[in-house]
């Protein structure tokens, strides 16, 4: 069956059972659940719940592995570090990965004698001796660089070091890490997968069955267990991301080359542009190149101006919504970006009016 077909029927019933193409969410807290706990399939909500099953399911066909869904992306990071690294181990983290997990590396991590190493972009090989886990994100939030999962992952593998690859801004539509050989995926749903800017939800996945009980142990005991509503709100947005993907993809590229051809946009960061340095890499390992891109537009003063004159694009973080969305990046600190750093991230609204969006706003914002 083709991709699309999958992730459309990915997890719901099939044509088969009579009721419900999706069951709506269980809302229980509790069930009952007479006797001896084990011969009971429902116990307690922090233990399981029949909504997180179906949609365990269908992010497990997609990705290629076994899931376990967190109530947020950074439970989820939390939880992957949580049941991988012990006192003594090292991980390498990218210098340009999600400024949060780096903090967990300077923060929880260093408190439990995690010693966490920044690699920059390509210095990654170079530092793995001795690492338990090597962290990945490509591309990389927000500076969409494209890193080689397949080839780091075999490195890191002679060497006995996991491999970890944050995938958020791809989704499992556009990149499947563990079929490139990492041994986690683990990913904010946050943003493009469930795509409607209503929820917050994250999920691991790996093949290895042990690190999946391990993973569930974590929730389980951490509490860190996703809502049945963010979690059948996100299964009820799933078969509509292939056509959110496609159109955004496509916008997203003519978004990026337009940017390219303006003289005062500085640098455009999209991985679909063929002077993008990870682009050839981008073509081997993704179905497409993504909804987000980035460009420098040098000064706090501009970029500014920039967003104030959008009309149709808001202003907001976060990406992957059916929304367009743009911010100013170095507004929270944490990324080694310039102060005219724009993030944007491209929706599905008809790309001329985003492509106006943007041009009258460059337009408004050039003389500042
Ligand atoms: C947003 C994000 C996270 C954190 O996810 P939350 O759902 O906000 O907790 C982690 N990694 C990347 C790359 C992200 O973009």
């Amino acid at each position: 069956m083709h991709r699309d077909t999958r992730v459309v029927h990915a997890g719901f019933h099939t044509n088969r059972e009579p009721g419900p193409f999706l069951t709506g969410p269980q809302f229980s807290s509790t069930f009952t659940s007479p006797g001896d706990p084990a011969s009971n399939a429902l116990t307690y909500g922090r233990f399981h719940n029949p909504t997180w099953t179906a949609w365990e399911s269908a992010l497990g066909s997609l990705e290629g592995g076994e899931v376990v869904a967190y109530a947020s992306g950074m439970a989820a990071v939390s939880a992957l570090l949580g049941v991988t690294l012990r006192p003594g181990n090292v991980v390498v983290l990218p210098a340009d990965c999600y400024y949060t997990v780096r903090r967990l590396g300077a923060g929880w991590l260093d408190s439990m004698g995690v010693t966490a190493r920044i690699a920059q972009p390509g210095q990654e090989l170079s530092m793995l001796e001795g690492a338990t886990l090597l962290w990945i994100e490509t591309p990389s939030n927000p500076q969409l660089n494209v890193t080689d999962v397949r080839a780091l992952a075999a490195a890191a593998h002679e060497q006995g070091t996991l491999v970890a690859v944050d995938n958020s801004t791809a989704t499992p539509y556009l990149q499947q890490p563990l079929a490139l050989g990492a041994d986690f995926v683990v990913a904010s749903d946050t943003k493009g997968i469930s795509g409607h800017s209503d929820l917050i939800l994250g999920h691991v996945a790996t093949k290895d069955l042990a690190k999946v009980e391990a993973l569930r142990t974590w929730r389980t005991q951490h509490g860190a267990i996703p809502g049945p509503m963010e979690v059948w709100l996100a299964h009820r947005s799933l078969p509509t991301l292939p056509l959110r993907m496609t159109r955004q993809c496509a916008s997203a590229q003519a978004i990026a080359e337009f940017l390219a051809s303006r003289p005062d946009v500085d640098g455009v960061f999209y991985p679909g542009l063929p002077q993008h340095p990870g682009h050839a890499v981008a073509r081997a390992q993704m179905q497409g190149f993504g909804s987000v891109l980035s460009f420098d537009l040098r000064t706090r003063v501009r970029a500014e101006s920039f967003l104030a004159a959008l009309t149709l694009v808001r202003e907001a973080t976060s990406f992957g919504g059916v929304h367009s969305m743009a911010e100013r990046r170095a507004r929270w600190g944490g990324d080694a970006i310039s102060e005219g750093f724009i993030r944007f991230s491209v929706g599905c609204e008809a790309v001329e009016d985003v492509r106006a969006d943007v041009q009258q706003a460059l337009d408004a914002a050039r003389g500042a």
